[in-house]
């Protein structure tokens, strides 16, 4: 698939054919603005013709899953890594304060300046670090597909549903059978994920929801559900054993629940005009009826909901790194009382720290660099090409970025 920008550079609908691009391109008539995902851009005036295309949004806070598909295509595939370094990376640097403080006595503790006082829409900079990582990567796809319709989803299951049964609506026509899947996703998250006879004993990972009382009877009340491994479930239904269960659970409050994916919703509904919602036991449930596999970018496509439309077969795989290492010295002293330097040079014989370079044929990155000129290459998920390459050998490609991106083809 190539991305096409209109002369203005807004986003048109992608080709498939490329022949036509190279023609374009040797003609002068386009030019190429970006290499991956590889997207030109036309150098004359054209109708901008655009299909319906909806973002599939698999909001999480490890990874994000992301596809943007027309009806009968998906244009667009992504899985995106967010750094989980922040909280680590604070705590290092408090401490170096402290020590400074104590130590070296030329720096008064701070007080009554900090940002959560002053500030009320204050998130915990690796909550916040989530939320942009989520605009971003949706900001990028704006970039270059004519996306009309955002959907993301914002938790594994509705809990007002829960609360007040009552609530009618889309939930009532699609039937009993939705609400069920949405009970049982809060069942299992109440418990844990953890089956509650065996508490794990028996290594059974499937975990089906068990009915207490019969569902004729108990009906599908979150105090009527349990969670049990398989192992334990089905011995339990042919009488084998009697279930050990620990008083029914209380009602665990589900409120503070993916507030990341709500700041992200909220977010997003103040930039974009058409957004809507889903939960995940929904997108569960499209998953598993339409027989698609378990991938952050197949959520992504059953959230989309085009699930007729031809999967893409490559998926870009971006991941979020830091852009600076930003300790100068090294905490102890050298003898003579030097400070040893913690950074290395910003560039090493021209190159930086996740450069994407061309090395043998193969694209990959900048992992790590010595000053006598062999780099440490590397797909983006660590898979090595070489751990001494010399440099004389190495192409770039792209500059580094915060937001480093791979194509790959299933
Ligand atoms: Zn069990």
């Amino acid at each position: 698939m190539v991305y096409i920008l209109n002369q203005e550079g807004k986003p048109l609908m992608p080709t498939n054919r490329h022949g036509k691009v190279k023609h374009l391109l040797r003609e002068g008539r386009a030019k190429v603005v970006k290499r991956t995902p590889f997207t030109i851009q036309l150098l004359y005036a054209t109708t901008d013709c655009v299909q319906p295309i909806v973002l599939g949004v698999d909001a999480g806070s490890k990874v994000i899953g992301l596809s943007a598909t027309t009806e009968k295509e998906e244009l667009f595939a992504s899985e995106v890594v967010l750094r989980n370094d922040i909280v680590e990376l604070l705590s290092i640097r408090r401490q170096n304060r402290r020590t400074r403080r104590n130590r070296l006595r030329y720096r008064k503790a701070r007080f009554l300046n900090r940002v959560k006082s002053k500030n009320k829409g204050w998130l915990a900079p690796s909550i916040q670090h989530k939320v942009d990582s989520h605009l971003k990567a949706i900001a990028n796809v704006y970039k270059i597909l004519p996306i009309s319709k955002i959907i993301i989803e914002t938790a594994s299951f509705d809990i007002q549903k829960i609360k007040n049964p009552q609530i009618s609506g889309v939930d009532y026509q699609q039937g009993e059978q939705e609400g069920f899947w949405n009970v049982r996703e809060y069942a299992l998250w109440r418990d844990g994920h953890e089956c509650q006879h065996c508490h794990g004993k028996s290594k059974d990972k499937f975990l089906n929801v068990h009915h207490k009382e019969s569902r004729k009877t108990g009906g599908d009340s979150p105090g009527n559900l349990v969670t049990l491994c398989e192992t334990c479930h089905t011995l339990h239904h042919k009488g084998k054993i009697e279930l050990n269960l620990t008083k029914n659970k209380s009602y665990r409050d589900a409120t503070f629940m993916g507030i990341m994916r709500w700041q992200v919703y909220n977010k997003l509904k103040e930039i974009y005009p058409n957004i809507s919602m889903t939960y995940g036991y929904i997108t569960k449930n499209n998953r598993i009826t339409n027989g698609i596999e378990k991938t952050h970018t197949a959520d992504a496509f059953c959230i989309a909901g085009s699930f007729k439309a031809k999967r893409s077969s490559v998926v870009y795989f971006q991941t979020f790194k830091r852009r600076h290492n930003r300790q100068i010295h090294k905490a102890n002293f050298l003898k003579g009382g030097k400070k040893k330097l913690n950074q290395s040079p910003y560039e090493v014989k021209g190159f930086r720290l996740f450069d994407k370079v061309l090395f043998q044929e193969k694209e990959c990155f900048v992992f790590g660099r010595r000053a006598t000129g062999y780099f440490d290459l590397r797909k983006l998920d660590g898979t090595v090409i070489h751990r001494s390459a010399s440099v004389k050998n190495i192409k770039l490609l792209e500059k580094k970025s915060t937001l480093l991106i791979e194509r790959q083809v299933a």
